[in-house]
């Protein structure tokens, strides 16, 4: 059961890559509910999907694979599948918004942070993954960030000090206003 929700968790991951890159990216998928969010969430910096629409679509989710799962895996390692996918579908969920919310903790959370940002202001063909950089690097999209210019209007409010207005210093040798 723990092979089986390990399994669910990579195929999280496996999704998260494909669905910003394809839903999110490609001009062929811009009008699809996923694509419209997520263009606004780039505009913006700050508009998040309304929460219901995320738990819809979690649930949609899990109820199409539980019945395939099942049939292939049994009841027990089918449902455990499922339950680490959509845990692990809740984790991103949590780790992009403080991502855009809270600065870095740790190496991972300094490295999330890194690698998400060079998506959203350097280069968004690149970088998709927000988890991992597994499937970036499978899929030839992935990019060491150097030094971060972040459009001053769309600067998170962690990354500035709020009395200068400037970068906080502790982030001024990775990250820098335009
Ligand atoms: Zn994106
Ligand atoms: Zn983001």
């Amino acid at each position: 059961m723990i092979a089986a929700a390990a399994c669910g968790v990579l195929t999280w991951t496996l999704l998260e890559y494909l669905i910003h890159r394809w839903m999110g990216h490609d001009r062929r998928f811009r009008r699809s509910p996923f694509g419209i969010e997520h263009v606004r969430h780039h505009v913006e910096g700050n508009y998040f999907a309304p929460t219901w629409k995320k738990l819809v679509a979690a649930a949609l989710v899990a109820a199409v694979l539980c019945g395939p799962a099942i049939a292939i895996a049994g009841v027990a390692n089918g449902v455990a599948y499922v339950a680490g996918l959509v845990a692990f579908y809740g984790v991103y969920e949590w780790l992009h918004r403080r991502e855009h919310t809270h600065a870095g903790v740790g190496p991972y959370g300094r490295w999330a942070r890194r690698h998400h940002f060079h998506h959203h202001f350097v280069d968004a063909r690149t970088n998709h993954g927000v988890t991992s950089p597994l499937w970036d690097v499978a899929f030839g999209t992935y990019r060491r960030p150097t030094k971060i210019r972040v459009p001053a209007k769309l600067c998170m409010a962690w990354l500035r000090d709020p009395v200068t207005g400037e970068i906080r210093s502790e982030h001024a040798g990775t990250y820098e206003l335009r």
